[in-house]
């Protein structure tokens, strides 16, 4: 007789190793390679090393402009020349240029000195530096409409009698004040921007006439004003360097790369190439018409260069893009499928893993039944423990294929009705319910889009877990309902022993418990159903808890 038990039990155990190797073969073996990211980081590489070198120059030429402001000053006082102009022949910077040159200097430079207690000291003089800057702008214009000398230079014994600085100065540190004070308001960036461009333009082709040697004209800006204005405008220009106009220019998106490598150029080849074709024309190489001829091949050519360079580098970017998308995608198609394989298998296993194991523990039952009058209290213990082991694997396989059916037997979601739901898992749970003398509560519950099948697991499982986990106290439940916009959220509140916020992630991961089984009894496939289901509904779920008090589980479908 003792053969005739042995010989099934050991027949199932190796049906049931042979089942699950089979099983585990099926699983094809997919070599998920971690895909390439390193070419995508280096195209989409954050751009805060490039803003932080921009923000610099902003920094660095609001202080040269403050400082040739200063030095024209130190000029008028002392009466050194050379501070004040380059040479006899080029207009002087006058006292007033020089102290709005000093002031929107100082205006650009504080906000980012050092933060050393005396720069700390002087930072909120910038604002005033600013609007005082833009105030003696504002005189010029009006010595400019009147005709007339508000006498601003008297205090360095300039003895004016008209305004007290030319036409383009005003405009430039007109547009600069303008800029200066108009950065700080974020809705009005861009046209603070806009300002220190327009500042620059004026700044370089008073800039580019005295490079070319071109004859006085009303109204043009001394070198050195030129030079503090260009300076200060371009401390404008890059002051905000990740946002308004400039983001673009500092992004790594193609148009970055474009505005980075083109613009550069457009603002100074022309300049060069007209000045070589000045000497050209000076030392009586050839003639105007020659001479123009010349600069306009030589411009084309040398633009062809600069934006055939552009379109190469941009095709490189672009393959190497395109590459870097493939391989992403060959990537995630890799892992949905390695996924799938897995589900798969737990599927395989856990179902074929059933019919084994219901021999094995049938057989241990016959003998038991047969054995026992006669039974040794060790060989009865020994039968025990193997009814109760395979009792437990049968759970575990059981919850196993609950888990794994959830996408291999997926119904279409459709309008369901939460509070019938709850009904149904309140009716599937009547005994524990009675049992534990549980208050269950709730709120109106909405309908929602779901699949009603699954959404009666969610809250079966939380409604179970709420009385498993209870403390001395009655069991109270409120399942609630809020409308929070574009979902809805379900909650399960208890009042049993709660959980630790650290775990607070950890129970929805499949298999995880904060008990032993001699504790609660529990596979730690509840939660993970759970979040497995509520993500297929494109939601979440979290929990609140507070031991000892209580917890909060919540879950939330998009309407
Ligand atoms: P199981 O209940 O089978 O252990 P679950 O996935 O349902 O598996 O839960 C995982 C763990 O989360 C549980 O072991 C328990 O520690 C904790 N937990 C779940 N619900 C509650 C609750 N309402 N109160 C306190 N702890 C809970």
């Amino acid at each position: 007789m003792a053969r005739v038990v042995r010989m099934p039990i050991l027949e199932a155990f190796e049906r049931l190793g042979t089942r699950l190797q089979r099983a585990a073969r099926r699983v094809r073996a997919v070599p998920v390679e971690v895909p390439e990211v390193a070419e995508v980081a280096e195209i989409e590489a954050p751009t805060a090393q490039l803003v932080a070198r921009f923000t610099e120059t902003s920094k660095i030429t609001g202080a040269l402009a403050a400082i040739a402001g200063y030095h024209a000053l130190l000029g008028w006082l002392f009466g050194i020349d050379l501070l004040r102009t380059p040479s006899t022949t080029v207009p002087m910077m006058t006292a007033n240029e020089a102290v709005i040159a000093l002031l929107y200097g100082a205006a650009l430079y504080l906000p980012r000195a050092p933060p050393t207690p005396t720069w700390a000291g002087l930072r909120p003089l910038a604002g005033i530096a600013a609007a005082l800057g833009t105030f003696l702008a504002l005189l010029s214009v009006l010595e400019h409409v009147a005709g007339a000398s508000l006498g601003l230079e008297a205090w360095v014994g300039n003895p004016t009698t008209g305004p007290s600085m030319p036409v383009f100065s005003t405009v430039a540190y007109l547009s600069i004040g303008a800029g200066i004070l108009l950065l700080h308001e974020e809705r009005r960036l861009v046209a603070a921007q806009v300002f220190g461009t327009v500042a620059a333009g004026l700044s370089l082709l008073a800039i580019a006439c005295y490079v070319y040697g071109a004859p006085p004209f009303a109204g043009e800006m001394p070198l050195y004003t030129a030079i503090a204005t260009l300076l200060a405008s371009a401390g404008v220009v890059f002051f905000h360097s990740d946002r308004g106009l400039m983001a673009k220019v500092s992004s790594n998106s193609f148009g970055g790369v474009m505005a980075r490598r083109i613009l550069p150029a457009t603002l100074l080849i022309p300049v060069v190439l007209g000045w070589v074709q000045v000497q050209g024309l000076r030392a009586g190489l050839y003639g105007f018409e020659t001479g123009l001829a010349f600069l306009a091949v030589a411009n084309v050519a040398v633009f062809v260069t600069v934006v055939w360079g552009s379109v190469v580098s941009l095709y490189r970017m672009d393959t190497k893009r395109r590459r870097a998308e493939r391989e992403l995608q060959e990537t995630a198609a890799k892992l949905a499928r390695s996924n799938a394989d897995l589900e798969q298998f737990a599927y395989v296993a856990s179902h074929d893993l059933k019919e084994p194991l219901r021999a094995i523990s049938g057989s241990v039952q016959v003998l038991q039944g047969r054995l026992q009058p006669q039974m040794e209290p060790e060989l009865e213990e020994l039968i025990h423990h193997t009814v109760d082991g395979a009792n437990r694997m049968q759970t575990l396989i059981d919850d196993l294929l609950t888990y794994s059916r959830l996408t291999t037997r997926e119904e279409p979601l459709e309008p369901t009705d939460m509070g019938g739901v709850l009904r149904e898992a309140m009716a599937n749970l009547e005994v524990a319910l009675r049992e534990s003398r549980a208050v269950v509560t709730n709120d109106a519950l909405p309908v929602v889009r779901a699949d009603r099948t699954q959404m009666v697991q969610v809250l079966q499982n939380l409604l179970a877990n709420a009385l498993k986990y209870r403390s001395e106290r009655t069991p109270k439940i409120h399942v609630g309902a809020e409308d929070a916009g574009p979902e809805w959220i379900v909650s399960v509140r208890d009042n049993g022993i709660g959980i630790a916020p650290q775990y607070a992630d950890r129970i929805f991961k499949i298999f995880q418990r904060l008990h032993t089984r001699k504790d609660y009894p529990g596979t730690g496939i509840g939660l993970a159903v759970c979040k497995k289901v509520v993500e297929r509904h494109g939601g979440r779920i979290w929990v609140e808890s507070e031991p000892e008090e209580g917890s909060t589980f919540f879950f939330a479908l998009p309407k």
